[in-house]
């Protein structure tokens, strides 16, 4: 399969869709990203590497960690994590509140906001120094030492992030947080803020490409099952409300982040990671998502 030529003749079908969108601007550090950036790299097992456009610009992963963290968070917790959290696609925005209430602070999935500030009080909990461990972890993943936090993004979230702070503080008063709720928050946000590229996310996705063998990263180990599972939870939640329209229209498992990157992994075979920072009106990148569906139609590689 050339898939420096597919990538390329994708990029170029995909120009007239570059103005749709709009960049998340609820976080103000993300408002001031420059919109008319796209970046794809995609890794195979093999080592090969493909990339176009802005593939060595780091970008804000946002909700791409919650996938790093439920990785950690297995490993802490075992199927013990699903006690503090379901496995079910929400079928609402990555942030609701109602539904969290009606389920008494108990979050549908590890892929939505309330899930992801769940993790960050198990790792707070468990990881002797849950700052550098977890990036300790990322930049292990994702075989660079550079990967860091942005610090500032993070505290620029936490100014005007009330939402998340109404979730936490619901987890709590159904007695799902163990730790303080400002500290939870403000892990939650510093694992949102990692910036990485599309080639460093790929490398980092590879690992949940291979699910024949155990992962193992430093202190982390998984087994060969709970990382068909990770995947799993990609596939059904890792869009939000948008899951069953990604699984449709692309059909691998992924995830989005605000900061406009999607990840997604044809199993056994790739990774890839397209960045774009204009998202629809469900929060995912408009670029991302047709260029996926682009890559598998040509491709005919799908899990389906
Ligand atoms: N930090 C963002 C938030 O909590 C992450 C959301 C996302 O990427 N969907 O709102």
């Amino acid at each position: 399969m050339d898939y420096q030529k597919i990538i390329e003749d994708i990029y170029r079908q995909i120009q007239p869709l570059k103005e749709l969108g709009k960049q998340a601007d609820y976080i103000p550090a993300l408002a001031k990203v420059n919109p008319n950036q796209i970046g794809v790299c995609l890794k195979t097992m093999n080592g090969e590497e493909y990339s176009i456009g802005n593939s060595d610009v780091r970008f804000s992963i946002q909700s791409i960690s919650k996938v790093f963290s439920l990785a950690v968070s297995l490993c802490l917790e075992g199927d013990n994590l699903w006690k503090r959290m379901g496995k079910e696609p929400s079928g609402n925005a990555f942030n609701s509140l109602f539904q969290l209430e009606l389920e008494k602070g108990i979050p549908r999935n590890p892929m939505i906001n309330a899930g992801a500030i769940v993790m960050a009080d198990i790792l707070l909990s468990h990881l002797p120094n849950p700052e550098s461990d977890f990036i300790d972890f990322v930049r292990c993943i994702a075989k660079n030492e550079t990967v860091n936090y942005n610090f500032s993004v993070a505290r620029s979230e936490r100014t005007c992030g009330y939402l998340n702070a109404a979730i936490a503080n619901l987890l709590k008063y159904n007695n799902n947080i163990d730790n303080d709720i400002e500290q939870v928050l403000q892990f939650y946000f510093l694992m949102c803020s990692i910036e990485m590229n599309c080639k460093e996310l790929s490398q980092a996705f590879l690992c949940f490409a291979d699910h024949n063998n155990e992962f193992n990263f430093k202190d982390i180990h998984l087994t060969s099952s709970q990382v068909k599972r990770i995947n799993a939870i990609m596939q059904t939640c890792g869009f939000y409300d948008e899951s069953g329209e990604f699984s449709y229209l692309v059909g691998l498992p992924g995830k989005s982040g605000v900061g406009g990157g999607i990840s997604a992994v044809y199993p056994q075979r790739y990774a890839v990671t397209v960045w774009s920072p204009r998202l629809n009106e469900k929060g995912n990148s408009v670029i991302g998502m047709k260029f996926l569906e682009l890559l598998t139609t040509e491709t005919k590689e799908s899990i389906f």
